[in-house]
């Protein structure tokens, strides 16, 4: 039990702490043995976990600092069109690309300010200030996904002192209750791109996939533009009037559109000369 906090092992023993780490824990009352949450703690979706996060935590916007908050492309949208800003901007500005390997996919996260806590761009003293369009990932804290209807906690308990209140949810309430039921709905297909966008082996080649993928799925606003200017794309691919016109203006039906053609209609040789006749490359 080396690795277990004073507080932790008290409760694990059955006994009512009297003195811990840190003395504004919230202490169960006598005679409570429900087992404390942390990252050790793991659960079914339709079983019960206790959480609640509010202001009066004095852990409060603790967790919106260096840690890394995963941006989806549903987030992408939702965030910069909050802050009136092109995709394009959005990322620049707040956004660190990573790449993985030579052959995978490039993933998102949220560029953290470049101070001493390493805060979240996007926090302030009264919480987030894109609370109505945080990301899925800060959406689903502390909750965790760890495989198929397996979950756990990305936090310990005296890191986050919601976990220690008494509110209690199934995954799915909780998902509810924080409006991420519809990432899987409007993001659909946008996992089955590893499967079916295969990368080459030659590195040329395989930059172009990997931007091709960025530019549909997370910088829809150039992808907008790859799409209509010059008609190059429409020909190419044969869009339906009908399409065209929706996904012209609708940023929903665009995203949907990319990720679609990503999985069932990219070609490697004509998305290239689209390119360089929209791009110049
Ligand atoms: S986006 Fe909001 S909730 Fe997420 S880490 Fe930043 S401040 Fe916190
Ligand atoms: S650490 Fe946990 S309880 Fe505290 S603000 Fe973050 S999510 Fe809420």
């Amino acid at each position: 039990m080396a690795d277990i906090k004073p507080y932790d092992r008290a409760v694990a023993l059955g006994e009512t702490p009297v003195a811990c780490d840190n003395t504004l824990y919230r202490r169960p009352t006598p005679g409570d043995r429900r087992p404390i949450q942390g990252r050790h703690t793991e659960f079914a979706g339709d079983q019960k976990f206790r959480f609640l996060c509010h202001e009066k935590l004095e852990c409060f916007n603790r967790c919106c600092r260096d840690i890394n908050i995963f941006l989806s492309p549903y987030d992408v949208l939702r965030l910069s069109r909050k802050l009136g800003l092109s995709t394009e901007a959005f990322l620049e500005r707040y956004t660190v690309r990573l790449q993985p390997g030579a052959a995978r996919f490039p993933v998102l996260i949220i560029k953290m300010r470049d101070d001493a806590d390493l805060v979240c761009p996007f926090v302030t003293g009264r919480g987030c200030s894109v609370y109505d369009e945080r990301p899925w990932s800060c959406r689903m804290a502390p909750v965790e996904i760890r495989g198929e209807n397996r979950y756990g906690f990305a936090f310990d308990s005296d890191h986050c002192h919601g976990l220690l209140e008494d509110r209690e949810w199934t995954v799915a309430e909780w998902m509810k209750s924080q409006g991420n039921e519809n990432y899987a709905q409007l993001e659909l297909g946008f996992d089955q791109i590893p499967q079916k966008l295969k990368f080459t082996g030659l590195p040329a080649l395989d930059r172009h996939i990997r931007d091709m993928f960025f530019m549909a799925c997370y910088n829809l606003d150039r992808f907008r533009r790859y799409v209509f200017e010059g008609g190059f794309f429409m020909r190419a691919f044969e869009v339906p009037r009908s399409t065209a016109e929706k996904i012209r203006h609708d940023d929903i039906a665009l995203l949907q559109f990319g990720i679609n053609w990503l999985i069932n209609d990219f070609e490697l040789r004509k998305s290239m000369e689209i390119r360089d006749e929209v791009f110049g490359r």
